[in-house]
């Protein structure tokens, strides 16, 4: 579409769903981006993979509650849909899918995606309730929106395995397209969340950031262990008191599979609590 066109703005799934369909009636490859909203660079550079390769491009703005755990930020998770309208608006995004808890859930609804081993590890062992949330909303979305193709973040690495499992085992017709992290000019990677950090803790944040680059340097110069990539690992973070580590985790590209030798393609990924705010990153430490 032609960013003359104005974005349209719909709160229903049914009319969601109805303008997609006569869409694709028509002959339109459709693109969707599904987020949470606070509209950043990171969420805008998926809109604008879509709209290079597909013809009307679609964004859900959805806080999705099931994915938040009981302690987790759901209330003060930042929300701003005119500023994000706004933003969508002068990309040339065709429609905002913005609905209401009620409309995704309503009363009585109660079933849960389990996409298996994959959404076990790392942040789902952190995070019990996170995956089958995002599952579950994921495999609503691609019902109220059919679109060709759907474009996540490969910030979210292991929710990028989880949507293709889930894709591969139901047998949804879309098809995942993971894009780059796009980072601040400092190398934090972009993320609603960063909107909660103080100064200070904007500047522990750079911890995550940095113990990738470390890693991704002493494997330039050799190390493969990686009992002895972690104790380096480790030994850096001990260096910002105010960032707590959750987890380090080294697994082979494509999967949640640990290894211990950086002998393969290999994505270590990192999550950290800095002061009440949990972080996450990652980064493929070798080439092919
Ligand atoms: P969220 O609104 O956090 O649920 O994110 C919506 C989508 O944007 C997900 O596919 C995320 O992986 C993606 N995303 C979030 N932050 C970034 C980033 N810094 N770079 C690229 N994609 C991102």
């Amino acid at each position: 579409m032609p960013s003359t066109a104005s974005t349209q703005l719909i709160h229903s799934a049914q009319e969601a769903r109805a303008a997609v369909e006569a869409a694709k009636q028509s002959g339109d490859v459709i693109g969707f981006v599904p987020t949470m909203g606070a509209l950043h660079e990171g969420h805008l550079s998926l809109v604008e993979a879509s709209l290079d390769v597909c013809d009307r491009t679609v964004v859900s703005i959805f806080v999705n509650p099931t994915q938040f755990g009981p302690n987790e930020d759901l209330d003060r998770y930042p929300r701003d849909l005119e500023q994000d309208l706004q933003r969508l608006e002068k990309l040339g995004c065709w429609m905002v899918f913005a609905p209401s808890t009620e409309e995704m859930y309503p009363p009585g609804s109660e079933t849960l995606i389990d996409v298996g081993s994959v959404a076990g590890t790392m942040e789902g062992a952190a995070r019990p309730t996170h995956f089958p949330g995002v599952a579950t909303v994921v495999l609503k979305l691609f019902q109220i929106v059919p679109a060709d193709r759907a474009f996540f973040g490969q910030k979210d690495y292991q929710q990028t395995l989880v949507v293709k499992q889930l894709v591969r085992d139901l047998s949804v017709p879309t098809e995942v397209v993971v894009c780059p992290t796009v980072r601040e000019a400092d190398g934090v990677a972009m993320s609603s969340r960063n909107a909660y950090l103080s100064t200070d803790e904007r500047c522990q944040a750079l911890s995550l950031w940095k113990s990738l680059q470390l890693a991704k340097q002493l494997v330039a110069e050799g190390v493969t262990d990686v009992t002895e990539l972690n104790r380096r690992v480790q030994q850096h973070f001990a260096a910002f008191p105010g960032v707590e580590v959750d987890y380090v985790a080294f697994v082979e590209a494509g999967t949640v599979q640990p290894v211990t030798t950086i002998d393969r393609p290999t994505v270590m990924a990192v999550a950290a609590r800095v002061g009440k705010t949990r972080l996450i990153d990652n980064q493929l430490l070798n080439g092919a």
